[in-house]
């Protein structure tokens, strides 16, 4: 039973009717383009064929009452008393609080969701969540579901609510991937392209199995040197200084500033040059640009682990893959792989064995193909 089936039938047994709306929110993976969403830059992800699944009916008494089948606890409130308690819930009321603040007028719903995006390892469950949710509301109080307004609220639920200092790149994936495509999204007014894959590739993503967690990771850290670093140059975010700036400049900043600030504006440039080698056609190069990220994330960002460095090492040895990085935030979680589609098989198997082998860990690596983003399903 796919989820979608899973998700409708649960409804019906709760509920004892058909859903009124079901709802599809997926998760993403990052190709290139890694820390630069919150310093105003460019970032290259797409939406996978995993996903929140919701399904839902509207409640007229202004509460709102979710059942995850993944969670024990339900998510029970009402939308005139939005008050912290913790747990999964906080991010559907995140959402409903960031709403309400910016003057939309909601309704309420009951809804059943589901997800297979695995939680905490880089590929975003939660903005996945918040955008299920965000379009629930727009559904239910009857607004459009604008992807990049929805987006800001998703960052601000993880920022101001959730307390999780992060970008905006993931809800943006989540709510206007496009199937087929990667896409270009400039962190900086949240214009975005769609980027072909290049042809007879496939993309792997090869779950470590170590898991990060941002509000306890370096993440704020890294945030916070990249802002001194900004500081440094005189700009707002670092995507405004150049690489010739920098270079000129770089001795001048203190350890390990220089190598966070170095990591950001060579990353820009890549992600740029990833967006050319796609338009060419070019898998090789795209490949190479992913290896060359995977190594600053490494050496000049610090945010990868023995796990990922050994992923993305064991991945990029395998005749067939054309490059491998870390995938996400970092810290844990998956690496992600572009691979020749007609070996993508034997590259998972050989990458499999011999990670498990270097680790001792049993990872999990799938295909994924680049799929479209949060939309109402007609079933
Ligand atoms: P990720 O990198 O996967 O986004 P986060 O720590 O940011 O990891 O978010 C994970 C959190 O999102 C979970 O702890 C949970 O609160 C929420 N979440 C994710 N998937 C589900 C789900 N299927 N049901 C309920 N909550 C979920
Ligand atoms: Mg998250």
């Amino acid at each position: 039973m796919n989820l979608q089936q899973r998700v409708i039938e649960a409804f019906e047994q709760q509920f004892g009717e058909r859903p009124s709306t079901i709802i599809r929110a997926p998760g993403r993976v990052n190709l290139i383009g890694e820390h630069t969403d919150y310093n105003d830059g460019f970032v290259l992800p797409m939406a996978i064929d995993r996903a929140v699944w919701l399904a839902l009916r509207p409640r007229g008494d202004g509460r709102i009452h979710a059942t995850s089948l993944e969670q024990t606890e339900p998510v029970d409130f009402a939308l005139a008393d939005i008050q912290h308690s913790g747990g999964w819930g906080e991010y559907v009321k995140g959402m409903a609080k960031m709403l309400l603040d910016s003057g939309h007028d909601l309704a309420g719903w009951e809804s059943i969701l589901t997800s297979d995006v695995p939680v905490g390892s880089g590929l975003s469950s939660s903005a996945a969540l918040e955008m299920a949710v965000g379009c629930a509301f727009a559904v239910v109080s009857g607004f459009p579901f604008d992807g990049n307004q929805m987006a800001r609220f998703g960052q601000r639920t993880e920022n101001e609510w959730v307390g999780a200092n992060t970008g905006i790149m993931d809800q943006m994936i989540s709510a206007n991937g496009q199937a087929g495509y990667a896409l270009l999204i400039d962190c900086r007014d949240l214009a975005t392209q769609p980027i072909p894959l290049p042809s007879g590739t496939a993309v792997l993503i090869m779950d470590t199995m170590t898991r990060h967690s941002h509000t306890e990771s370096g993440y704020n850290e890294r945030r916070q040197q990249c802002e001194a670093a900004a500081a440094y140059f005189e700009v707002s975010a670092l995507r405004y200084v150049s690489i010739t700036e920098f270079l000129a400049h770089e001795t001048e900043l203190e350890l390990p500033i220089r190598k966070r600030a170095r990591h950001v504006v060579t990353e820009n440039l890549r992600t740029l040059n990833a967006v050319k080698a796609m338009r060419n056609n070019d898998a090789p190069l795209l490949g190479q640009l992913m290896n060359e990220s995977h190594a600053s994330l490494r050496d000049d960002f610090e945010v990868t682990n023995d796990e990922l460095d050994i992923m993305a090492r064991t991945a990029q040895a395998q005749p067939g893959c054309y490059g491998a990085r870390m995938t996400g935030g970092g810290f844990g979680g998956c690496a992600v792989a572009l691979v020749q589609a007609d070996l993508m098989h034997d590259v998972a198997a050989a990458v499999a064995t011999q990670y498990e082998a270097a680790t001792g860990l049993k990872p999990q690596i799938f295909s994924t193909s680049a799929a479209a983003g949060t939309a109402v399903i007609q079933d």
